[in-house]
């Protein structure tokens, strides 16, 4: 059997994210206001600084406007709550990022759920996550839709075309990977069965999949055996293992090499679903703006 074909999600995204430019350049040439995403970071850790800063400036460079708030580690909850309000209040932003993780010192649940919820643009506002619950099969997906899940059905429909009747296996459960990855492939048809760490057999239920989604953050844990010979693959996992020069390098959940050998499809790590998040977090942020405007959902 010919080795699995890897989808080049660094490739799709960078698509997307000129769909995107080209959908924003649209807007605004119709008249409408640039589409405006706002990042909020608590505190300096550097990995945060470089995530907000390299998203405010794909913001600017696909014709957005970004709105950077760096508010220091003490800041306290209410005056973090204050600036939500104020992000809500301001027309010029449709999309509202609050940087994760916050401080100890304050509450995530209620500062995300401050966040209107139609500037939500990370999916994570109960109101959306409800909106996701609760959808109709192939209806629009006009609310926002977390990033990284988002991603991952663009990437399959794009390799596969329908994914109607297909078996599904997600492998985690998190809110922010494998519920709305499962949801997202519940709308498009697929039988799902939402795998975790007490699943019993997990490779034999990984074995009837024709797409197996896994995210669990455990390097290369699922081995090629068990994969159905010609599924579809996404490795959403992204661990970070050190090699032996001193420094490291990143692998996914699954055993890719053995994998390569049975799948159809496969993602790599890096170079997958990755560079999907922030090319759907943009996504998001035009559609939140085109909400404002009245038009109808697109799919770019
Ligand atoms: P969480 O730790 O929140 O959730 C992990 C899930 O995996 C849990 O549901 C857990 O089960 C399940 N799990 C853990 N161990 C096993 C096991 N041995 N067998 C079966 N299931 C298991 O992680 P996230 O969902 O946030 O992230 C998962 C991975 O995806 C990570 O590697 C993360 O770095 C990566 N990621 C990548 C993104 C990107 O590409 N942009 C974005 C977000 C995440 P239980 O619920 O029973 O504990």
């Amino acid at each position: 059997m010919a080795d699995a074909k890897l989808i080049d999600g660094k490739a799709f995204a960078m698509g997307l994210r000129q769909r995107v430019g080209a959908g924003v350049a649209d807007y605004v040439g119709g008249g409408g206001p640039k589409p405006g995403l706002a990042t909020v970071l608590v505190g300096a850790d550097p990995a945060s600084q470089v995530y907000v800063r390299s998203k405010g400036k794909l913001a600017v460079e696909l014709g957005m406007a970004s709105f950077d708030r760096k508010l220091p580690a003490e800041t306290t909850e209410q005056e973090l709550l204050a600036v939500i309000a104020e992000l809500n209040a301001d027309p010029a932003v449709n999309g509202i990022l609050v940087q994760l993780p916050l401080p100890k010192h304050i509450d995530t649940a209620k500062v995300l759920l401050a966040i209107d919820p139609a500037k939500d643009v990370d999916g994570f506002h109960p109101v959306n996550v409800g909106r996701l619950g609760s959808i109709a099969p192939g209806a629009p997906l006009d609310f926002p839709v977390p990033c990284t899940p988002l991603g991952v059905t663009m990437l399959l429909q794009d390799a596969l075309g329908h994914l109607a009747g297909s078996n599904a296996v997600v492998v985690g459960r998190s809110n922010l990977v494998g519920r709305p990855v499962a949801q997202l492939l519940l709308r498009l048809d697929c039988t799902v069965t939402i795998t975790h760490s007490r699943t019993r057999d997990l490779p034999a239920l990984c074995r009837q999949a024709d797409i197996l989604v896994v995210a669990i953050g455990r390097t290369e844990f699922v081995r090629g055996d068990w994969i159905k010979p010609g599924a579809a693959v996404i490795d959403v996992g992204i661990n970070r293992i050190p090699t032996a020069d001193g420094k490291s390098r990143l692998v996914g959940d699954v055993a890719f090499a053995e994998a390569q050998k049975v799948a159809g499809y496969l993602t790599p790590v890096p170079g997958g679903v990755g560079p999907m998040t922030v090319a759907c977090l943009m996504y998001n942020t035009l559609q939140a703006a085109r909400r404002v405007a009245g038009l109808p959902y697109v799919a770019v």
